[in-house]
C-alpha cells in the first residue's frame, strides 16, 4: 500500500466540527474505486491468516470498512454503535474522543465467549474509542485479536491506549 497515494484520497478539513480540530474525510477515498478496494484488502490482509469469527465496525465511518472486510475473511459483522441506536439488550461503555466524551454500546448476544475479533474503523486518534470497544468484546467474554484502522494520528498516541494488541493501521500522520 503505497502511503502518498492513500493520503491523496484523503481531505483535512479545518475546524471540523469544531475550532482546532482537522479532520480526516475518507469519502474522496470512499469515492475512487481502486483506493476503496486496496484499503479494504490492505485492512484484511494481515488477519488473512487468522482466525477471525466477527469484525467490528465502529459507528459510523468503521461500518464502511468493516464490513466488506468481514466479507473477505469469512467473519459475522458486528456493530459497535453510538447510544439509543441498538434495539436489543445492550452493554455500554464511557469513552473520550478527540473532541469530547461519549458513550458505546454493542449487543449483548453478537460474541460469544472465546470468539476472536477484528476491531476495524476508519482512524485512530486518541484511541479512546478503540479501547472502549476492547472492553466491549472482553466483557462479552470475547478475544481481540486485533485492530485494522485506515488512519493513524500519531501525534495524538492512541496505539498507547491499547497496549499489547495487534495494531494495523495504513497511513500514519506525524
Ligand atoms: P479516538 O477515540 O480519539 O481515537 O477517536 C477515534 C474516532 O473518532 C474514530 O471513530 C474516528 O472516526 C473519529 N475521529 C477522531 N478524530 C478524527 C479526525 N481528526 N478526523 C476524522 N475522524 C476522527
Amino acid at each position: 500500500m503505497d502511503q502518498a497515494w492513500l493520503k491523496a484520497h484523503v481531505r483535512d478539513v479545518l475546524d471540523y466540527p469544531k475550532p482546532g480540530i482537522v479532520f480526516k474525510d475518507i469519502t474522496p477515498l470512499l469515492g475512487a474505486a481502486d483506493a476503496f478496494r486496496a484499503t479494504v484488502d490492505a485492512l484484511a490482509e494481515p488477519f488473512a491468516a487468522t482466525r477471525v469469527d466477527k469484525v467490528i465496525g465502529i459507528e459510523a465511518r468503521g461500518f464502511v470498512f468493516a464490513a466488506p472486510v468481514s466479507y473477505g475473511l469469512h467473519a459475522g459483522f458486528v456493530p459497535v454503535r453510538k447510544p439509543g441506536k441498538l434495539p436489543w439488550e445492550i452493554e455500554r461503555e464511557e469513552y473520550v474522543l478527540e473532541y469530547g466524551t461519549d458513550l458505546l454500546e454493542i449487543h449483548r448476544d453478537a460474541i460469544s465467549p472465546g470468539e476472536l475479533v477484528l476491531v476495524v474503523d476508519d482512524v485512530i486518534a486518541t484511541g479512546g474509542t478503540a479501547a472502549a470497544t476492547a472492553r466491549l468484546v472482553e466483557r462479552l467474554g470475547g478475544d481481540v485479536v486485533g485492530f485494522a484502522f485506515v488512519l493513524e494520528l500519531g501525534f495524538l498516541h492512541g496505539r498507547e491506549q491499547i497496549d499489547g494488541y495487534q495494531v494495523h493501521t495504513l497511513v500514519t500522520y506525524d
